[in-house]
């Protein structure tokens, strides 16, 4: 059983506004995205201990060795997803469940998959205690991503891809999007990928990005 601690007071909404404001000098500029990282309370995701960091931009320790990300990275990957509601989009890499429920702020139909045992429940569990719906957590290697359910119209990675994931690529609808941080490096690109036809697909960079490493298999 877990224990959370889902208390959202005036101050806590009061430093949102203001990482808000941030997000935008920074060049954030889509008022949906804004308004959800307004409104999603950041600090339910992380541990008790440690809330008073979670209006920071900066990415967290969230355990396992992974990280919840950058409240900037979240807002720039979802800023390029273009998502409109309903649409149906598959999370790589759910880690503390934050990303994932913004995008189901935004009225995504959310499925995203972790491969860290204890991060995935725990996700799971807060999700469903914040009353987060149409999120739906899978327990598995994102590299193979969920077939049962493709196609997808958009598709996020939040993790470093080491390959072209050919698997997630053929899962994406025509005209669907993957976003993700492409590299080996210390840093990765953050691209969009377009599918143009089954087997054609446009390239677009964008900014260096920072993210753990995108890991074959499961982890109990
Ligand atoms: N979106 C997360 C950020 C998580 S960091 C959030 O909002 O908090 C990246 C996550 O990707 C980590 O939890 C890591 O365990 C996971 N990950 C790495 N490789 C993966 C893979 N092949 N399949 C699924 N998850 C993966």
């Amino acid at each position: 059983m877990y224990r959370f601690n889902l208390d959202d007071n005036y101050r806590h909404k009061g430093l949102r506004k203001k990482l808000v404001e941030l997000l935008k000098s920074k060049g954030i500029t889509n008022e949906s995205v804004l308004e959800a990282i307004g409104q999603v309370p950041r600090h339910f995701f992380f541990e008790t201990a440690f809330t008073e960091h979670a209006y920071e931009d900066k990415a967290f320790q969230i355990g396992e060795g992974q990280t919840i990300s950058q409240p900037f990275t979240v807002a720039y990957q979802t800023q390029l997803l273009e998502i409109a509601r309903r649409e149906k989009v598959l999370e790589v890499g759910t880690g503390s469940g934050y990303q994932a429920a913004v995008l189901a702020y935004l009225g995504a139909r959310v499925f995203t998959i972790e491969r860290h045992k204890k991060l995935y429940e725990r996700a799971r569990a807060l999700l469903e205690a914040m009353h987060v719906h149409h999120v739906r957590h899978f327990y598995g290697d994102g590299f193979e991503g969920l077939p049962a359910y493709a196609p997808f119209d958009k598709i996020l990675i939040t993790a470093a891809v080491p390959e072209f994931p050919a698997r997630l690529m053929e899962q994406l609808k025509i005209g669907g999007y993957l976003v993700m941080p492409f590299g080996t490096g210390d840093v990765q690109k953050m691209q969009r990928l377009t599918k143009i036809d089954d087997n054609k697909f446009e390239k677009e960079e964008f900014d260096d990005f920072k993210f753990v490493p995108m890991l074959k298999g499961k982890v109990y």
